[in-house]
């Protein structure tokens, strides 16, 4: 049909814009703005000067055709393309095919104003080109001449032309190869950790924007500092824009998309079309640099993008087959230029937006009417607009604290407003609990006894064969005290470390206690354990005494020191009975020293002191108490913290500790078979654990009487949760415990409540501190992180641990100066844990920590999740 198609081939940049059109066909890429026109309007007039401009630019009349045997259309320009001046923007979608790019609206907002509307397709248009139509629309309207083009605009279609020659041109490869060594693609992936989860793939770009508003003064301050770095005041801007980036993304080396008009040259100043590219700027921030040495460098590379601007060749980038590659952070700046007055009327452009290709985030800076007007843009498939404005948010409180302290080092510079601060360092840890005068763990123990000692306090269970001896509150504390009566014959004084190896039974119970009631602190070691390990166990702690059973003394590596048998010797520590008097323990005593392997080195010994464990279990025995009818299944080996609570809880409650038999905590058909013989109502398990202990026959009925559960000591998965909720039919509770042993078992809590919970989490959150201990997540200068950014997740409080035996080093690594407290000497524990807060404060998991360590000091960088 159509003969004498004349055809122009797309500018390598329309190729890239095709791509994504290609992709999404439907999808709103468009250069958009809106004008105010004040004055007594003439429509017909403002008609008319619409045609004339159309007239003369032929990218206004471009269509795109697809030809037989060619991948790529043509454009095509039509001899007229009438637009039409309607109430309201038509939202059909744009038929590349038809010579229309341009689209227009006039909405009459009375009192002498109207709003015009102007929209191009992204293939025709970029934010200079939306300007340069909105004055000369107003020179026209205004009946002006001297548009300064007599001879005619330079046409896009020549510029196409040129730069496609150009990037084939066998001379440009010495340009192309600066671009080729940058090697910029590593940074094309990364993400916001806040990102809308599973938005990826299946999104469709959906550009919106949030405003951000600074005061006045803000921008005199930009001015003055990129006068004195050198730069254009846009580069202050950008460069408070790459150190939010580089909180967010955790990455040290970023590329940002930075927006180049690419009207380089005198003759391309005024020409419409699709000119502007987004280029990668490639920079490194370095933490300790300072904002303005970031500018300066900024500035430099922004220059070099800009000299070497035309040689960028997204068909070069290798990468995604096929799919279209863009930049997920962006910067913009420009001019949006105007008012325009002529005719009595005045032009003044309101907005003006040019979403031409997907991005994550962009900030949009522009001089207008005198001033600056920045936004946030943002893809709305995968940012909450909460989440963007809260991002616009932090980066006006970076850009100022950078303006006010330009020497600063950027990683010091402060994200978060004062009340954000408040929020995650104050609010969140309002746990301040008095459980009143510190007591040693041994006196809470006896307190009991007074108050019930008559009551079963520990059965030692033993299988099939029954029970391996009970003991009554009374008797515990009798037993007890007659050891620590032996103890202190043996120089245990305040302080001493005691070994203790026994099996899980009633002795272990009341030699821990002995060992308190002596003032001495435990040092337990599994005879289960590699004798290499109980070696550097005792001969590490310098526990002098080890108290251990017959039948494992000859099993254990020789020590030095005295080995009492609390079998073999027990005639002996009941002939010699029991110092009047009490014990020794104090509350800022050591409790005990329980050895933790870290990932590298030697096992480390960590000391807990009586007020930091009591602290922990008066926290739970207040959050989900026990009563004199609870049985608590004690399982966990004593070599592991969290065997104390299931020991010592109990205790404190008038409950009874039901001892599961030695090796029992392995076999999960005894444990549960232990349950259903005891009436047992509390029960802990590791999630792993947990996982093959609900898949037994017969559980439901074996667990008749369980009423709570706890997890803890790795993730506990949200479908593992959920299935505990099914096998036993919502009969039992479930809480999630999260500590280090440096912080004395638990740091934090989450109930799990199958309503509640958040099916997108993949495990079950860590919840929030426990009384009297904070947690803070931390970046890699022990800043907060806002919420939904990783940090990592540093303990202070009550729980914390006196520090490693004879590490004076590793202690003074792990267990930092609190960088938030007016407490003189508050410490936080560095767990190495990779955590962050949703929304509401409650902590989700999300690893280890990566470690590396840098030269100065320790510094870390936060590892990918
Ligand atoms: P430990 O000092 O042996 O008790 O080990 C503490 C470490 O175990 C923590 O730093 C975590 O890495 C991990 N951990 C403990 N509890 C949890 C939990 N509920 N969820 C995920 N990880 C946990
Ligand atoms: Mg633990």
């Amino acid at each position: 049909m159509e003969q004498n198609l004349q055809g122009f081939r797309l500018s390598p940049h329309q190729e890239h814009l095709w791509a994504f059109r290609m992709a999404d066909p439907d999808a709103p890429y468009v250069a958009l703005c809106e004008v105010e026109i004040s004055g007594a309007l003439d429509r017909a007039r403002l008609a008319a000067a619409l045609a004339r401009v159309v007239e003369r630019h032929e990218i206004l009349r471009t269509s795109f055709r697809q030809v037989p045997g060619l991948v790529l259309p043509l454009q095509v320009i039509e001899g007229e393309a009438p637009v039409e001046l309607p109430g309201e923007l038509a939202t059909t979608p744009w038929d590349p095919s038809q010579g229309a790019p341009l689209r227009a609206a006039l909405a009459d907002l009375g009192g002498s104003r109207h709003s015009l509307l102007l929209a191009l397709s992204a293939l025709c248009a970029d934010a200079r080109t939306l300007s340069l139509l909105v004055a000369e629309i107003a020179r026209e309207y205004a009946g002006g001449e001297g548009g300064g083009d007599q001879e005619g605009p330079i046409q896009y279609v020549d510029i196409a032309e040129w730069h496609a020659s150009l990037l084939e041109a066998e001379e440009s490869l010495d340009g192309k190869k600066h671009w080729h060594r940058l090697g910029f693609l590593d940074g094309l992936d990364a993400a916001l950790p806040f990102e809308l989860r599973g938005h990826r793939g299946d999104g469709r770009f959906e550009p919106r924007t949030f405003p951000l508003v600074s005061d006045a003064g803000v921008m005199e301050r930009v001015e003055g500092l990129a006068r004195q770095a050198g730069v254009p005041p846009a580069t202050v801007l950008l460069g408070a824009w790459h150190v939010l980036l580089r909180r967010l993304t955790a990455r040290t080396g970023l590329v940002v998309g930075l927006s180049v008009d690419g009207r380089k040259f005198e003759e391309m100043r005024d020409a419409l079309g699709p000119c502007a590219r987004h280029l990668p700027l490639l920079c490194e921030t370095v933490d300790d640099e300072p904002f303005s040495g970031l500018v300066a460098r900024l500035g430099e590379t922004q220059a070099w993008v800009g000299e070497w601007q035309e040689y960028f060749d997204w068909r070069e980038v290798p990468g995604a087959g096929g799919t279209p590659r863009s930049f997920p952070f962006c910067f913009e700046a420009g001019d949006v230029a105007g008012p325009w007055t002529g005719a009595g009327v005045t032009f003044s452009i309101v907005r003006r937006h040019a979403f031409t290709e997907p991005f994550l985030l962009r900030l949009s800076v522009f001089r207008w009417q005198g001033g600056f007007a920045a936004e946030v843009q943002y893809d709305a498939g995968a940012l909450a607009p909460e989440q963007a404005e809260r991002l616009a948010g932090w980066y006006r409180t970076l850009l100022e604290d950078a303006l006010a302290h330009p020497g600063r080092p950027v990683g010091d510079l402060e994200m978060l407003s004062g009340t954000e601060r408040a929020v995650c360092l104050v609010e969140w840890n309002g746990t301040a609990t008095d459980f009143g005068p510190p007591t040693p763990l041994n006196e809470l123990v006896w307190r009991q006894a007074e108050r019930s000692p008559e009551r079963i306090a520990l059965v030692g269970d033993s299988g099939d064969s029954g029970n391996d001896g009970e003991l009554s509150y009374a008797e515990l504390r009798r037993r007890a005290r007659l050891v620590a009566a032996y103890l202190r014959r043996l120089g245990v004084t305040p302080e001493t470390p005691v070994a203790l190896a026994v099996e899980r039974s009633p002795e272990m119970i009341v030699g821990l206690l002995g060992i308190l009631e002596a003032g001495g602190a435990w040092v337990p070691m599994d005879p289960d354990y590699p004798a290499d390990r109980l070696r550097w166990v005792r001969e590490d702690s310098g526990a002098r005494v080890l108290l251990t059973q017959e039948r494992l003394a000859a099993r254990l590596p020789a020590g030095t020191g005295e080995v009492v048998c609390l079998d073999r010797d027990w005639p002996r520590i009941e002939a010699l009975g029991a110092a009047p008097g009490g014990g020794g323990a104090r509350p800022e005593g050591l409790a005990y020293v329980i050895y933790t392997s870290g990932s590298t080195g030697r096992p480390k010994g960590g000391m807990v002191e009586h007020r930091a464990i009591a602290n922990r279990l008066l926290w739970i025995q207040s959050a989900f108490p026990l009563t004199a009818g609870d049985r608590l299944l004690q399982k966990t080996p004593y070599s592991f913290d969290a065997s104390i609570w299931e020991i010592f809880v109990p205790l404190l409650a008038g409950a009874c500790v039901v001892l599961a038999e030695p090796g029992g905590q392995r076999d999960n058909a005894y444990l549960l078979d232990a349950i259903a013989r005891h009436g047992v109502t509390t029960l802990q398990l590791v999630p792993s654990q947990l996982r093959l202990f609900l898949e037994q026959d017969g559980l439901r009925a074996g667990c008749a009487s369980l009423r709570r559960m706890f997890c803890g000591g790795e993730a506990l998965p949200s479908v593992l949760a959920a299935r505990l909720f099914e096998r036993l039919e919502g009969s039992v509770s479930l809480c999630n415990l999260y500590g280090p042993t440096e912080s004395s078992i638990d740091a934090t809590f989450h109930p799990w409540d199958p309503c509640d919970h958040l099916p997108e989490l993949e495990t079950v959150p860590l919840g929030r501190p426990i009384a009297n201990v904070q947690v803070y997540l931390l970046d890699a200068r022990w800043k907060p992180v806002p919420p939904g950014v990783p940090g990592e997740l540093c303990i202070g409080g009550a729980g914390l641990a006196r520090g490693y035996r004879g590490r004076p080093d590793l202690t003074a690594e792990r267990f930092v100066p609190h960088p938030e407290s007016a407490v003189p000497g508050a410490r936080l524990y560095r767990t190495g844990d990779l955590a962050r807060h949703l929304e509401d404060g409650v902590i989700e998991f999300l690893g280890r920590i990566d470690y590396q360590v840098k030269v100065r000091g320790f510094r870390i960088e936060l590892g990918e999740i």
